[in-house]
């Protein structure tokens, strides 16, 4: 790692364990590779809403759903070089309530991230997800707050991006980042191979992060990148140059 890298921070901000694997993976892997703390906050473990496969297992319980979840997060965080917290405030609906939001702020306010990563503000099939996308985006900004615990050192602005969600036309989002992942995309198809839960998804996400690669080729010199993860960016790029 570069001296110049350490110390640095991401944040990302997650409704359920399997979105920061699908979405930001990527990023994750890059980042900490780089030698930054990776921080996941992960609202639930997506217990209800997004473990179809093993509700159908006979004699399953919501309390073994949740274990389950738990592992298969920890183990693809792990892999990914993530520092994962569970704040564990259940899915379908996904609610958060003042102490758990306090929590957050308080997190911002310690870690001071260089960006944040989070949901898409609109997502028609799941309510979880521009639920999550606002508290972390209100989140950040009562941390900039001066009047929020008078005293404490603020926020300043870090980027957010918003990850790439299911179905993006439907959900309005419209990528204007692609991160090359070539080198860390071994580690994000092995974090998808923990989430047995979702082995649906394993190839889909293959295949988004190929298309995503393609495009990242051609809008760019990187003519040999091959896997990409999207982003779309909330506030301007602020800098004294265009290229
Ligand atoms: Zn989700």
């Amino acid at each position: 790692m570069s001296k110049s890298e350490a110390g640095k921070c991401g944040l990302v901000v997650v409704a359920h364990t399997g979105d920061f694997v699908w979405r930001a993976g990527g990023a994750i892997a890059l980042y900490a590779k780089r030698g930054w703390h990776m921080k996941i906050v992960c609202l639930s473990f997506g217990e209800r809403g997004e473990s179809a496969k093993m509700w159908r297992e006979p004699g399953i319980t919501l309390e073994k759903v949740k274990a389950a979840r738990l592992a298969e997060a920890e183990k693809a965080a792990k892999i990914l070089g993530g520092d994962i917290e569970f704040y564990d405030l259940g899915d379908y609906p996904l609610h958060v309530p003042t102490d758990a939001f306090e929590k957050l702020v308080d997190t911002y306010r310690k870690l001071k991230p260089q960006f944040v990563l989070t949901h898409s503000k609109e997502d028609p099939y799941n309510y979880d997800h521009p639920y999550a996308n606002r508290i972390a985006q209100e989140a950040r900004i009562i941390a900039q707050a001066h009047g929020h615990k008078p005293g404490e050192g603020v926020l300043g602005a870090p980027p957010v991006f918003l990850f790439e969600p299911h179905q993006p036309e439907q959900c309005n989002w419209k990528p204007d980042m692609i991160l090359d992942i070539s080198e860390v995309f071994d580690k994000k198809r092995q974090a998808f191979e923990c989430l047995a839960a979702q082995e649906h998804l394993w190839d889909y996400y293959t295949r988004v992060a190929l298309n995503r690669g393609i495009q990242g080729a051609r809008n760019s010199e990187r003519k040999d990148m091959k896997y990409g993860e999207a982003y779309q960016r909330i506030f301007p790029t602020v800098g004294g140059e265009f290229v």
